[in-house]
């Protein structure tokens, strides 16, 4: 398709590189969104860009792992359990999809997303000058006790096998001698070396302004409604403050895309999933690599410009309290595990809602019901670390060049 007027509903990380690429492949760009640009669940995650993350949460595993969780009194896992038929349906979806076979194939549709996205990152990140405090320093996955580690040892060996992501063991002491943050006396970690991160709020400031220089125009405050139809195409996207005609269109809204799913002509099971951060100035004694604490679910971002700590999972449908005990559920996590596990002054308290599948795998394709809307949302907990091949895979679906990767395992309509 020739190119011509692209308009994207939505500036989250998604809709800012998918903007990224169409405007490289010669379209006009214009981005909208209901709030602020990059003030969704893209704000205040914890940044990791992160290949290692290729297995799925729907697993063999997960359903044991979620009742324990729900079964502690403020673990860091919650279902709101309410009459709500979408979100029993996507727990019937998720159930089905708790199997190896379907966490080796959900794996396999993410691997190449995540690497490519790695590498799209390096380069963009360099080529455009974006200042948002990249480093590529790895992530150690932490083990409080000795039988977690064994058990992680397993997923290494799957993970090495099937995927080629090895993980160097990092045993008692050695852990504490290559990141003496950590306390002494902790099972021990597994060290990616792959893996990357940056400071998300920065990341997206800095593709606002990049997008903005290369002439995208950028509306915010501005809810999208409904789409103007003629025939199978779009013509327009219907705001509270009027029309905007397009020759295609991206629908990049995250958490809220479901709500879209009539006129999308697909069922789009995504369920918001909330998690929280705290960002600090850095303690005196601050990581220097990314951490996640397995046992406690609690993941931890040395930033240059500060500390971050984040993560828990809360099925409580569009649900926007800020719950103190969430937030004193990671900085409690993290002091099992840091000599110093908080900073001052708190700069930030902050949640967001993460698009979450049933089957952990994104939704990036065509319209079943409109042959010029693309629908990029669903990317879980990983939209970051895949939004760049993201980005890159819809402007190529949009332009009809061939895809970078098969978009097979993406389609809209594998739920439908
Ligand atoms: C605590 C936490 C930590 C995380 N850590 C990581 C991490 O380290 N690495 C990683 O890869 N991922 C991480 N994630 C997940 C990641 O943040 C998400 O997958 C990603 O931000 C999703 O991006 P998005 O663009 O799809 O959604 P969003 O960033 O939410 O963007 C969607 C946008 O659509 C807009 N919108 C919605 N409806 C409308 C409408 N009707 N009209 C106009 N605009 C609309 C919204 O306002 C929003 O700005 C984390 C998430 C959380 C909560």
């Amino acid at each position: 398709m020739s190119a011509g007027c692209a308009v994207i509903i939505g500036a989250g990380v998604i809709g800012a590189w998918s903007a990224y690429f169409l405007e490289r492949a010669g379209w006009k760009v214009t981005v909208l969104d209901q709030g602020g640009f990059g003030k969704g669940c893209s704000h205040g995650n914890c940044g990791y860009v992160s290949p290692s993350h290729v297995l799925p949460i729907p697993g063999p595993k997960a359903v044991g792992t979620a009742i324990r969780a729900l079964l502690q009194r403020n673990g860091p896992f919650k279902i709101r359990f309410r009459f709500d038929p979408a979100l029993w349906r996507w727990m019937a979806l998720f159930l089905r999809r708790c199997n190896y076979r379907d966490m080796l194939r959900a794996g396999h549709a993410l691997h190449p997303l995540l690497q490519s996205s790695r590498s799209l990152y390096e380069q963009v990140i360099g080529k455009e000058k974006l200042d948002c405090e990249w480093q590529a320093r790895g992530l150690i996955l932490v083990f409080r006790t000795k039988a977690g580690m064994e058990e992680y040892a397993e997923t290494n060996h799957l993970l090495a096998e099937e995927y080629g992501v090895p993980a160097k063991r990092l045993d008692g002491d050695e852990l504490s001698a290559f990141e003496p943050a950590l306390k002494p006396g902790l099972g021990g970690g597994w060290f990616y070396d792959i893996d990357a991160h940056l400071r998300p709020d920065r990341f997206m400031a800095e593709m606002r302004r990049l997008l903005a220089e290369r002439g995208v125009t950028i509306l915010e405050g501005q809810t999208f409604r409904e789409f103007r139809r003629k025939g199978p195409q779009a013509e327009a996207v219907v705001t509270e403050r009027g029309e905007l005609t397009g020759d295609v269109f991206v629908v990049a809204t995250g958490a809220w895309t479901p709500r879209f799913s009539k006129q999308l002509g697909c069922t789009i099971p995504i369920e918001p999933g909330k998690g929280y951060s705290i960002t600090m100035g850095k303690p005196a004694h601050c990581p220097r690599v990314p951490l996640i604490f397995e046992e406690h679910r609690v993941a931890v971002t040395p930033l240059d410009s500060g500390y971050r700590l984040g993560s828990t999972m809360e099925f409580a449908g569009y649900d926007s309290t800020l719950r103190r005990d969430r937030l004193e559920l990671l900085k409690a996590g993290a002091a099992i595990y840091l000599h110093e596990p908080v900073g001052e002054p708190v700069l930030e308290e902050w949640f967001g809602w993460r698009p979450m599948t049933p089957d952990g795998v994104p939704i990036i394709g065509r319209s079943p019901a409109m042959g010029n809307v693309f629908i990029a949302a669903g990317h879980n907990m990983i939209g970051l670390a895949t939004g760049s091949g993201t980005g890159r895979l819809v402007a190529e679906l949009v332009s009809g060049q061939p895809p970078h990767l098969d978009p097979h395992p993406y389609r809209p309509e594998r739920f439908t």
